[in-house]
């Protein structure tokens, strides 16, 4: 089992303004095998947290702690969470012009475990997670993210999380743009993840329609870089029918 911990993290951004305070306090605890959804209504700092697990540049931990299995995350260089077993699949994933899908993966794949897959069963298994994902087979010959609709780009995000094989998983906004099809088969590639693997699974979503098919134990609600309420999958029902109303300020503008 891997255990992926934050405790009161602060983070600030550099913005034309100056330094702002995004995060304002998280703690979380997430261990492999669960599934964990982070909700919030809009601009409430989800994605800051995603990227922060990540060690995106921009964002500036001042405060509290992340380890991975007791590990200090935050000292680790992107490149080293990978390899500690975390994976980001980005809100918005960017554009990798000139490098083809398959040669993507199996670069990832090779620095992630130090050596080379094996050409024959890794080929198996790209085909086989590209052939679940309902994926033409000529998808793996395309640039990364080159001109990918948007379902095409989150699909590509969960044959990373298929092949690539992290214990821990962050999934930010992953439902967005999808239609419902596109949504169940992508929600199907993650349970089969988590299935597979015992995955740990973040999943960070503004709305509850991916919940219904990717069920969370555990539902934290996100407003202003604090979580102000955590609870079981009731909690997700319960916001699906309210909205996030009831955590607002009725006197603060409308973003
Ligand atoms: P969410 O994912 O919940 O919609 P974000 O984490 O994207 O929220 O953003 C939270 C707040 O931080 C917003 O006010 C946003 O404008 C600001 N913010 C996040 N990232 C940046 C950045 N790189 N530069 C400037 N402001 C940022
Ligand atoms: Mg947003
Ligand atoms: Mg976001």
């Amino acid at each position: 089992m891997s255990v992926l911990e934050i405790r009161d993290l602060h983070v600030t951004v550099e913005t034309d303004q100056g330094t702002t305070p995004i995060l304002n306090g998280i703690d979380l605890t997430i261990k492999t095998g669960e599934t964990h959804a982070i909700m919030g209504p809009n601009g409430s700092g989800k994605s800051t947290l995603a990227y922060t697990i990540a060690g995106h540049p921009k964002y500036t931990v001042t405060q509290g702690t992340i380890t991975f299995d007791g590990e200090d995350v935050l000292s680790m260089s992107v490149d080293e969470r990978a390899r500690a077993g975390v994976f980001l699949a980005m809100q918005y994933p960017v554009e990798i012009p000139g490098v083809t899908v398959t040669n993507f993966l199996r670069t990832a794949k090779t620095a992630l475990d130090g050596e080379a897959p094996s050409i024959r069963q890794w080929t198996k298994d790209v085909k086989a997670s590209m052939t679940n994902l309902r994926m033409d087979p000529k998808f793996a010959q395309r640039n990364v993210n080159e001109g990918f609709s948007g379902g095409e780009k989150k699909r590509h995000e969960i044959l990373q999380l298929e092949v690539l094989k992290p214990k821990l998983a962050v999934l930010d906004e992953t439902d967005s743009g999808l239609d419902v099809d596109a949504l169940k088969i992508v929600s199907e590639g993650v349970n089969r993840a988590k299935e597979a693997t015992n995955l740990g699974v973040l999943l960070i979503t503004h709305y509850t329609r991916i919940l219904r098919y990717i069920r969370p134990q555990f539902v934290h609600v996100v407003v202003k870089g604090k979580i102000v309420e955590e609870g079981g999958p009731e909690l997700a029902d319960r916001l699906e029918e309210e909205g996030y109303d009831r955590f607002l300020d009725p006197s603060a503008p409308i973003e």
